[in-house]
């Protein structure tokens, strides 16, 4: 059974933006609808936030292409955008301490992670987009005859943004810093679960000093405040991180005006444990890499295939350290593990974990919710998973761990590929042939090995297949956020 912690009190931070941000000024909905943001932890609602719709959402276009097209933020110099990203980054981190807590408090994440992960990295990503934006440079070609070729990396123009709840600041800062980098204008959308983090982000870039109208964000629902920032002619291009089903209604209705988009899709992320494996770093990495923020993200190794030899051992052990993980108040500096994010996904998860049970894997700690107030589960592990099972096949987005049983290289390798997704990959071995040629063959966009979830803003991450389009974070990230154009110029002789 795990543990609920008692100790520690909420102390939430001031709720200081709620409205929806166009041009330099925080205002109601044009409708005047708010809708509720909800404390996972306890079911209590934090505030109300403004829910913008289809006319919100044209202001803020309105506003994101005037600062494209004529405002100081088209003529400034692209250290100069630098600076700004630099100055946000060092504002962000003077903020560390609320800005943590009001991810805690929205999302229900641990404080801990908020402080040592999220908002770490938070800075880490404005400031190496910060680094990049004076050096974004075209080629010079040689092309045949008597002409002066090259070209130029420009930026695309208005940016939508679409985010989801799990990492609300960070997916803020991974979709904020390459598009300034470059020189667009932003209309963003954050999850309407969580959308505190980013409004208080988006009042300190004010403070930064970016110009009115470079940043605008649109609270509210994805039907209706999202599906109008993708429909709108004047918005250029929509980089979305969310669910792949969402993803294809906005692939459908981009198409109409023939966006460039960018997807960061779910997954279902083999986690490859050999024998030779050192086996405390592989059970603490498992542990790691599927309870992880409460199981909610996509990358979460929820395949974790285990070599026959080992199995028994390796399942016993971390059966053990699943069930004592501390899981409670997340505002608790002992708490491991807080509530998910909402109803919704409590209860998608519970449906799961009973769809293991019907199917006939063997829950072996674990499969209830902890408590009765707050969206709580215990840390859950099944063994006995058969690929076919809709647990090892579906995204279960919780804390819910699948092992499965492998017994040699090739069929794991078969195994882990037989799958729509090819966002992660993890394998464990201290056989450095075994390490290259599962790297190799994983059909993934990330491969970790003897690690799990060490993200760099340097390091490009996204998915193949259907977990994603195109790639955030390096330079790769940049590259989609610029346009390329070829300037050929005749010289005469
Ligand atoms: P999740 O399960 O993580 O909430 P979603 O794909 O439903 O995944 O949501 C991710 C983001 O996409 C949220 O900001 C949500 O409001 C938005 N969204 C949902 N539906 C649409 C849609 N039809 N058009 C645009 N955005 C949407």
């Amino acid at each position: 059974m795990a543990t609920v912690s008692e100790t520690g009190t909420l102390n939430p931070p001031q709720i200081r933006q709620t409205g929806i941000l166009i041009g330099d000024e925080f205002r109601p909905s044009v409708s005047g609808r708010t809708f509720q943001t909800i404390n996972p932890a306890t079911e209590e609602v934090i505030c109300e936030v403004a829910e913008g719709d289809e006319e919100d959402v044209n202001l803020a276009v309105h506003a994101a292409r005037s600062a494209f097209e004529t405002g100081p933020w088209s003529r400034m110099d692209a250290r100069d955008r630098g600076r700004l990203l630099n100055k946000l980054a060092d504002i962000a981190e003077t903020h560390l301490e609320e800005l943590a807590a009001l991810e805690t408090l929205d999302n229900g994440k641990p404080i801990n992670d908020a402080r040592a992960a999220d908002l770490p990295l938070v800075i880490d990503c404005l400031r190496y987009y910060a680094g990049w934006a004076d050096k974004i440079c075209g080629d010079t070609i040689p092309i045949r005859g008597d002409y002066f070729c090259y070209t130029r990396r420009e930026p695309i123009g208005v940016c939508g943004q679409i985010i989801p709840w799990n990492f609300p600041l960070l997916m803020t800062a991974w979709k904020w810093g390459p598009a300034l980098a470059a020189g667009n204008t932003i209309v963003m959308k954050p999850a309407e679960q969580t959308p505190l983090s980013c409004l208080r982000l988006a009042e300190l870039a004010l403070e930064a000093g970016f110009p009115p109208g470079v940043i605008n964000v649109v609270p509210g629902y994805g039907p209706t405040a999202g599906a109008a920032i993708v429909r709108h002619p004047q918005v250029d291009k929509i980089a979305f991180t969310g669910e792949g089903a969402t993803a294809k209604i906005i692939m459908k209705e981009a198409a109409q005006t023939l966006k460039r988009l960018t997807f960061e899709l779910g997954g279902k992320s083999p986690n490859i444990i050999f024998a030779d494996a050192d086996m405390d770093q592989a059970i603490a990495g498992a542990e790691f890499g599927l309870f992880f923020n409460q199981g909610q993200c996509c990358c979460a190794g929820s395949r974790l295939f285990v070599e026959e030899s080992i199995h028994d051992e390796f399942v016993e052990k971390i059966v053990s350290r699943a069930s004592r993980r501390v899981v409670g108040n997340p505002f608790d500096t002992e708490t491991q593990q807080g509530p998910q994010v909402d109803q919704a996904q409590f209860d998608k998860i519970m449906h799961y974990i009973q769809r293991g049970n019907a199917q006939g894997a063997q829950c072996l700690t674990g499969g209830n919710r902890v408590g009765q107030r707050g969206y709580y589960v215990q840390p859950t592990v099944f063994s006995g998973v058969t690929d076919e099972m809709d647990i090892a096949r579906e995204e279960i987005f919780g804390p819910v761990m699948n092992i499965l049983k492998f017994r040699d290289i090739n069929e794991v390798i078969d195994r882990a590929n037989r799958t729509f997704y090819g966002l992660a990959a993890a394998v464990w071995t201290r056989d450095v042939q075994k390490a290259h040629r599962i790297a190799a063959s994983v059909r993934a966009g990330t491969v970790w090995v003897n690690c799990y979830d060490v993200f760099d803003a340097a390091a490009p991450f996204g998915g193949f297949k259907m977990s994603g389009i195109g790639r955030e974070l390096g330079e790769a990230g940049l590259a989609n956020y610029t346009e390329l154009k070829t300037v050929t110029m005749k010289i005469s002789r």
